[in-house]
């Protein structure tokens, strides 16, 4: 093993008097080779966890042995301390852009619907006995809806915090993807108003060792962004394969839409995250849809990324291991 290794893996200060000796590393043997004779390597530690370790190779030594591995001791302790602090500033730093994004989602997303639901609320109460029986119905279904999207808002972000803390469990079982997916398909022909071709391209049955119900989850958020995302005339497209080089699942979704600008894609899967292209369409949403997906790929041992696109639009791929190894 090498030095790094030796260190990290015993959290202890390592010293090779004779580098042309230590055999069994690559390391050592290519630090002889350039004429180098011994390396001492000590932790680089936080007091409680050991991040890395310092390794510094010479020609030779001239101080003892213990006041090198000292000094060099003294040096990791302060590097140690740099890291933690900059760690915990980057901490802090995100916790502060989660929660001003938390707040600007709270504030549009639960705002909109609920005003919505005031207003017609109020405009019904007062006009009650001069609206007509339509003007009614209208103002009862703006009701339901908004009630729905504060609905679905609430839902995902119990999920989210289930599974983010592991309590929301994942119960696999032998599955059919392309049944699955046709259901979230089917789903949303019927409901989705707006002129897109949906083309699906499915085998007749690709077996998965997963939770149905969650990857239904997984299908209906990645079909419902594809049809809000894509104006009128667009299409929608979902396609599914077996890799059996890869020992994988292949699952895509694509669409025609308004996309998202290459610079942002690094922010997608974060929490509350909205592109600037659906922000300045006006497209409600609340960030939360992507990240409960990804937590639930995960959690069957898959990933999921935007893939390369071309034209315009967006593509989702997921990939799933076939059977996914345990404890995943
Ligand atoms: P929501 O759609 O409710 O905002 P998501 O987590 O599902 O939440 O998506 C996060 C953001 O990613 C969206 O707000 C949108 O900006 C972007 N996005 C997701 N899917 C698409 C898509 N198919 N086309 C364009 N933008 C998308």
């Amino acid at each position: 093993m090498a030095l790094p290794g030796r260190v990290c893996g015993d959290g202890a200060a390592h010293w090779i008097p004779d580098l042309g000796s230590d055999a069994g590393s690559l390391r050592s043997r290519a630090a002889a080779r350039i004429g180098l004779r011994v390396a001492v390597g000590v932790p680089l530690s936080t007091g409680q966890h050991t991040l890395g370790a310092l390794c510094v190779y010479g020609d030779r030594v001239e101080d003892p042995e213990d006041i090198l591995l000292g000094l060099l001791s003294g040096l990791a302790a302060q590097i140690g301390q740099y890291v933690e602090r900059r760690r915990a500033e980057e901490l802090a730093i995100e916790l502060a852009r989660t929660k001003d994004e938390f707040l600007a989602m709270v504030t549009h997303e639960l705002r909109n619907p609920l005003d919505a639901i005031t207003g017609s609320a109020q405009l019904l109460v007062a006009d009650l006995d001069t609206l007509t029986a339509d003007e009614r119905r209208q103002y009862l279904q703006i009701i339901g809806r908004n009630a729905e999207r504060l609905s679905v808002m609430a839902d995902d972000l119990l999920d989210l915090a289930r599974l983010e803390s592991g309590n929301l469990s994942i119960d696999p079982a032998g599955t059919d993807l392309c049944a699955v997916i046709g259901q979230a398909v089917d789903a949303a022909r019927t409901s989705t108003g707006k002129d897109l071709t949906i083309t699906v391209d499915l085998p007749e049955h690709i077996e998965v060792h997963a939770d149905a119900s969650r990857l239904r989850q997984v299908a209906d958020n990645l079909l419902s962004n594809a049809i809000k995302y894509t104006p009128a005339g667009g299409t929608v497209t979902v396609a599914a394969r077996v890799d059996n080089g890869r020992h994988e699942i292949i699952w895509t979704v694509a669409d025609t839409g308004i996309g998202i600008p290459a610079a942002e894609r690094p922010r997608l899967f974060r929490r509350f995250y909205r592109a600037s292209t659906a922000l300045e369409q006006r497209i409600p949403g609340t960030g939360l849809g992507l990240v409960i997906a990804r937590t639930i790929v995960e959690r069957h041992g898959g990933t999921i990324v935007l893939a390369e696109h071309d034209g315009p639009g967006t593509t989702f791929a997921i990939e799933l291991p076939i059977k996914p190894s345990q404890g995943a």
